[in-house]
């Protein structure tokens, strides 16, 4: 409990320690008007000082809350049901202390409104709709306002009175079961659902909850260029609230291509070739997401060598400058040989009998060299 870091609250509503209940009234209503977060665009610690001030008022405004106050400080009020004010939206603090802003410039008398819920939604898309940019149309159910109360839960004709359970509050303390005194909560009026208010009969369409299942089709533009897992938020599209709708989150999948593997904004494409292409030079047909592109093949080529088609690969999502296709080529021996081409690797094989083709001396020269390093290293070792 951070109370060592709490202001005094006399101190927070700028009133003396005998001030009467009218004086500390209008002190809390001149700094909630003072520091409301929609008069202090500007000042961030606007909205801290606005909840300190309406705490300082809940406990100053209750005799009993003022009086373990006054006798005990902050310490004194653990247990006391304050509610939690910085986990509290303004709109419900302005609401709890109805009575004091009646009338005022900021609307009193609203009740809290909370936003509707998000929805969240996979779409997926191909390789080819991420280089293009696409606009697909999804379907979703959702909840929406029922058709019969237009969201009010109430039957038509009847009436809005104050919730019972919370009067009004849309609030309710509640025992923990570890003690009355210590383990009191403030928590949603389970009644109201924080409304503050019930209906006198309830909609016999939606049994009160005032929402029905709808369905919805949308047409969503996906840009070029996104990444597999990324969202797009499409705002307003969630589950309407009582205040804002919801945001409805896509979040986007990319399908595995046959030919191509994504790396950022370059594409991999692994192509086989004949080990005699490899050795001669070849020019190779290959895929591109814009159809078939030729790639030459010079003599010599080894196996899992590279080459870059520049430009052929996915635009970038925020430069929109394009990467590039990377072409590697993977060399395919035969499995099966006919008797003619069986005699003449015979004959080549025969060709090269003592000469040792050059990578190759450069690997068997490395790997003895490897083997006598390691092998004084070990030697190293055991004389320390
Ligand atoms: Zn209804
Ligand atoms: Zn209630």
């Amino acid at each position: 409990m951070p109370v060592a870091t709490k202001r005094d609250y006399y101190e927070v509503l700028g009133v003396s320690r005998e001030a009467g209940p009218d004086e500390i009234k209008k002190a809390y209503r001149q700094a909630a008007l003072k520091y409301h977060p929609d008069r202090n665009r500007e000042d961030p610690g606007a909205e801290a000082k606005f909840k300190e001030a309406a705490e300082a008022y809940e406990v100053l405004s209750d005799e009993q809350k003022r009086r373990r106050y006054d006798q005990y400080g902050h310490q004194g009020l653990t247990g006391a049901g304050i509610h939690d004010f910085n986990g509290m939206g303004v709109e419900d603090i302005f609401s709890m202390f109805n009575d004091i802003f009646g009338g005022s410039m900021f609307g009193g008398g609203r009740r809290s409104r909370r936003a509707g819920a998000d929805l969240e939604m996979e779409i997926a898309i191909s390789l080819e709709e991420v280089e293009q940019g696409a606009e697909k149309t999804i379907e979703f159910d959702r909840n929406e306002p029922c058709e019969r109360c237009s969201g009010s839960g109430g039957e038509p004709g009847s009436q809005r009175r104050n919730c019972p359970t919370c009067g009004g509050y849309g609030q309710v303390e509640q025992s923990t079961g570890f003690g009355a005194l210590f383990g009191r909560v403030v928590t949603v009026c389970p009644n109201c659902r924080g409304k503050g208010t019930v209906v006198s009969t309830a909609c016999k369409h939606c049994r009160g909850t005032g929402r029905q299942r709808g369905h919805r089709v949308l047409s969503v533009k996906i840009p070029a260029g996104i990444q597999d897992g990324q969202g797009i938020r499409v705002a307003g599209e969630g589950e309407p609230g009582e205040g804002m709708p919801g945001d409805l989150h896509l979040y986007v999948r990319v399908g595995q291509h046959q030919f191509f593997e994504r790396r950022g904004d370059d594409l991999l494409c692994r192509v086989p070739i004949s080990f005699t292409q490899a050795a001669l030079g070849a020019r190779v047909e290959v895929p591109s997401l814009n159809g078939r592109v030729e790639v030459t093949v010079p003599p010599g080529t080894q196996h899992g060598q590279m080459f870059r088609l520049a430009g052929k690969g996915l635009p970038n999502l925020r430069s929109r400058r394009r990467g590039d296709e990377i072409v590697q080529v993977w060399i395919e021996v035969p499995t099966k040989l006919n008797k003619r081409q069986e005699q003449l690797l015979r004959e080549y094989a025969a060709s090269e009998d003592r000469s040792v083709l050059p990578q190759s001396q450069g690997f068997f020269e490395k790997l003895a060299e490897f083997f006598s390093k390691s092998s004084k290293e070990q030697n190293g070792r055991q004389e320390s």
